[in-house]
Order: C-alpha cells, then sequence, then structure tokens
C-alpha cells in the first residue's frame, strides 16, 4: 500500500509530507522526564503521544532510532527551609546519593510506562552522563561568539544571537517583547539581557549535584542537554523532534539557539509538539493539588478520583482525541473510556468465535484503508478508534444473525485489529487494572474488619491487622476523615 503521511510541523505552523532526510532510518528525539518525582498524568500524554508516533514509523516499515533523555541534573539540591522539595528531604535524611534518589524516579518512570504499554526507547541517555559534551558545546558557542560568563556562570546572548538568525522563529515569540515575559528570577542581575538563559550555572554552596568546568564547579542549563544529545545520537540535522507544547517556549527555541550558534546547523527537520491536559477543567500543577501521580491515578488513590483507573483506560482515553488538542480528564469521561475499551475487546472476542458465510452482506474492506489514512493525516487517533468501533458494530451485527462475513472478511477484520489496536495504538487486555481495583475492594474490606474490632474494644485484632498489613508495605493512617492507606513504593 502506498503511504502519504502527512504531518503538523509547528514551525511552519502547517501540515506537510513526511520525508525522512535518510530513508529508510528515521531519527526522532522526545524531550523525557525530569527524575525528581513521581511520574503523574502530564508525563504520560507525550509518552504515549510519540509511542504511537514510534510504532507507527516502524510499522510502515522506517528503521528508527528513538532518542527520549533523561534529565537528571540541575535542580536537586540542599534548601533546609520550608521550601525544602520531598526528594532533597529524602536525600538528606536517608543519606542517600542524589543519583540513588534520581534512579528510584527513573526506576519509578519506567514502571509507569511498562504499564502504560509505551515502548523503550532505542537510546535513554541521562543529562549527568553527558557533562563533558555540554561542556563541550558551550565552548564551542562561546568561539561562535554567542555566549558571556559572569561570576562562573555562562549566559547565551539572545540579542546578539537575534542579530544574526531569528531568535522566536519557533514559538513566533519577538525579542524585544521578552524583557517582561521572562520568569527566571535567578542570575537576574548577572545577564546582560532577560532573555538570556543559563548554559552553565555556579553552583550555591548547598547544591549537590555539582561537576568541574572552566568556568566554575557548577551544572549545565536544562536547555543544552538535548541540544547535546540529540546531536550527539541522531546528527544534525535529524527528523523529527518532539514534546508537549509546553516545551515550545523557551525549551526549544533555546535549543535551535544553540545548536545554531555551535554548529550553524538547524537541527530539527519536523518539531511536533502534543497538547496540554487539564483536570475536571483545571491546569494542572503541584501548586493546584491536583498533579495526581500515575500510581495514585491506577489505585485510585486521590480524592479527586472516584476509582482507580487502569493504565490501559488512561491510555485508550487519551488516544480517544487527537495529539494536538486540549483533553480534560473528568472521572465520567475516564469511566466512559473504560467502557468503550471493554466494548472493543469484547467485540474482538466475540469476531473469534464468528462462524464464517458463504456471502460478506456488510463492507469490510474499506475500514483498513480508513485507519491508514487516519493515521497518515497526522496521527488522526481518534478517526481509527472510531473506525474500529464500525468494526465492532459490525461484529455484533453478525453475532446477532443480522448480517453475515465470510471466512476472508473474518481473517481482514482479525488483521485490522492486530495491526491498529495492538501494534499502531499499544493497547492490549489489562489485567493489571482489574488487580489495583481488586485491592482497593480488599482494602475497604480490611478497613471496615478493623473499624468493627476497634468498636468492639478487640484492640488486638485491629494492631494485627494493621501489623499484618505492614509486612506487605501496606501503611494504615487513621485521620480525621477516617482510615487511609497506602502502599509503600
Ligand atoms: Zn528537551
Amino acid at each position: 500500500m502506498e503511504h502519504n503521511l502527512i504531518l503538523y510541523n509547528t514551525r511552519s505552523r502547517r501540515k506537510e509530507k513526511f520525508q525522512p532526510l535518510h530513508p529508510p532510518l528515521v531519527g526522532i528525539y522526545v524531550c523525557g522526564p525530569t527524575v525528581y518525582g513521581e511520574a503523574h498524568l502530564g508525563h504520560a500524554r507525550p509518552a504515549i503521544t510519540f509511542d504511537m508516533v514510534y510504532r507507527y514509523l516502524m510499522h510502515l516499515g522506517y528503521k528508527v532510532r528513538y532518542v527520549r533523555n533523561i534529565t537528571d541534573v540541575g535542580h536537586l539540591e540542599h534548601d533546609a527551609d520550608a521550601g525544602e522539595d520531598k526528594i532533597a528531604k529524602r536525600a538528606r535524611l536517608e543519606q542517600l546519593e542524589p543519583m540513588e534518589v534520581a534512579q528510584y524516579y527513573a526506576n519509578n518512570y519506567h514502571r509507569n510506562m511498562s504499564q502504560l504499554n509505551v515502548l523503550p526507547p532505542s537510546i535513554e541517555p541521562l543529562a549527568s552522563g553527558h557533562i563533558l559534551d555540554q561542556i563541550d558545546t558551550i565552548k564551542k558557542i562561546f568561539k561562535a561568539g554567542y555566549a558571556y560568563e559572569a561570576n562562573g556562570s555562562v549566559y547565551f546572548d539572545v540579542r546578539h544571537y537575534n542579530e544574526k538568525y531569528d531568535y522566536g522563529k519557533l514559538s513566533g515569540r519577538v525579542v524585544d517583547d521578552l524583557i517582561m515575559e521572562t520568569r527566571e528570577l535567578e542570575g537576574q542581575e548577572e545577564k546582560r539581557f532577560p532573555a538570556d538563559f543559563a548554559l552553565w550555572k555556579s553552583a550555591r554552596p548547598e547544591h549537590i549535584m555539582r561537576w568541574p568546568s572552566p568556568w566554575s564547579i557548577g551544572f549545565p542549563g536544562w536547555h543544552l542537554e538535548c541540544s547535546v544529545m540529540g546531536a550527539k545520537y541522531l546528527g544534525i540535522p535529524f527528523d523529527i523532534h518532539g514534546g508537549g507544547m509546553d516545551l515550545l517556549f523557551p525549551h526549544h527555541e533555546s535549543e535551535i539557539a544553540q545548536t545554531v550558534a555551535a554548529y550553524g546547523v538547524d537541527p530539527v527537520k519536523y518539531w511536533m509538539h502534543n497538547n496540554m491536559i487539564t483536570l475536571n477543567g483545571q491546569k494542572m500543577g503541584k501548586s493546584l493539588g491536583n498533579a495526581i501521580s500515575l500510581d495514585d491515578f491506577f489505585a485510585g488513590n486521590h480524592t479527586l478520583l472516584d476509582k482507580p483507573y487502569s493504565p490501559m483506560t488512561i491510555r485508550f482515553f487519551m488516544l480517544q482525541a487527537h495529539y494536538r488538542s486540549t483533553l480534560d480528564f473528568s472521572n465520567e469521561a475516564l469511566q466512559a473510556a473504560e467502557k468503550g475499551l471493554k466494548r472493543l475487546f469484547q467485540g474482538m472476542e466475540i469476531l473469534n468465535h464468528l462462524t464464517p458465510a458463504a456471502t460478506s452482506t456488510a463492507g469490510t474492506k474499506e475500514l483498513q484503508q480508513k485507519c491508514y489514512e487516519a493515521m497518515d493525516d497526522d496521527f488522526n487517533s481518534p478517526v481509527v478508534i472510531a473506525t474500529l468501533f464500525e468494526a465492532i458494530r459490525i461484529i455484533n451485527l453478525v453475532n446477532d444473525k443480522k448480517e453475515s462475513l465470510t471466512g476472508d472478511d473474518i481473517t481482514l477484520l482479525k488483521k485490522l485489529f492486530a495491526d491498529f489496536v495492538y501494534e499502531i495504538l499499544g493497547l492490549r487486555e489489562d489485567k493489571a487494572g482489574d488487580q489495583s481495583e481488586l485491592i482497593q475492594h480488599l482494602m475497604d474490606a480490611f478497613i471496615a474488619i478493623r473499624q468493627q474490632a476497634r468498636d468492639k474494644k478487640d484492640f488486638a485484632m485491629a494492631d494485627r491487622i494493621r501489623s499484618e498489613l505492614a509486612r506487605l508495605g501496606i501503611t494504615i493512617n487513621d485521620t480525621k476523615e477516617g482510615a487511609v492507606w497506602s502502599i509503600e513504593k
């Protein structure tokens, strides 16, 4: 089958025909997680979006090198006052190496990604493993005249760069307007221009993660690692750079500027950005108290959640929206997705038991083409899913003896599901989801029995329940609202 994949390039702000630079090779770089906290819903959308892109390109026969980094430098610091984040506090109280903390959250992220059936990337470089490469790139930017030093920190000279190139061509920002927009307060007094960004930061005494450099003992700026690791593993220019819309500016804009300044090469042919997630119509954020971790989603462990939602429910729900649309999470919408997913797999199971007829009364041939056309049109997964449900509708009609399908048509539908449900959309039946629901029900039962024991003043029994659960790593805490439980991770 001929394919004509079209994708929306954020750079040109229009759909373009996908023509890889070195077919059949395709290079993709996607900004990965910072590993200073648990993976939450915001991490799931870029991971699932670019997993779908990765899977589809491989399905089309491309040889894809997918690079997704891990940001493990730059933020981890001691801070004794109330603002101390829990990771820094953990490192201090439990006397952990900072890299142990980063590894812990990287493991947590990998476990969540595997639950979401997100394929591991081809290369997953750590920022901390590429400090020398980053220092080398800073030297090149210096040599080209687009960097300056102040008190051991090194900044990118945005205004000077903008005299020759266009800082803002990706995000559409205008450099003169950036004076008002910049939010980075730290180091402002050292900068020549408010929108200048750090390539290297001199570390304050309390900063744990630090490396020697020609300028100071410190750590690289965040934007730099992606420029450096993208160029190192994919070469420049490379085909696709992905990430969330929130990274468009200043992160991706600055990535372009750094690579152009150091090498004179515009690094990326196609920029792809997934849109953002809201929760009950609200932006998500730690300060808003609604940044729910994926573990809590899977366990139903948050006051905003009516029940646990399985990883596949979340994956399916995300793919029901186009990646460039905003997506609002609510209990109602998730429960509808859960039902839809169940109906999809039930229909696929019915298909396995249909009796072939001599003639087909229902059309199935165009379904496959519709699915490919949708994927070729900027990865339009909602249209693919709608088409799969058309197939399910036909299957149910055949099952009710209202329509009939030949053996060939049944085989064709099986191939459709194998390709699009399993391989391209990466969906699977979710036994783990049922398990987290089961755990929730078991815990409800244990807590009710323990409460009964306490009401009868049978404290020995109540304590035994608590200690037996503690042995399994489950903690029960009594609060004003009643007993709450958590699983030690
Ligand atoms: Zn990045």
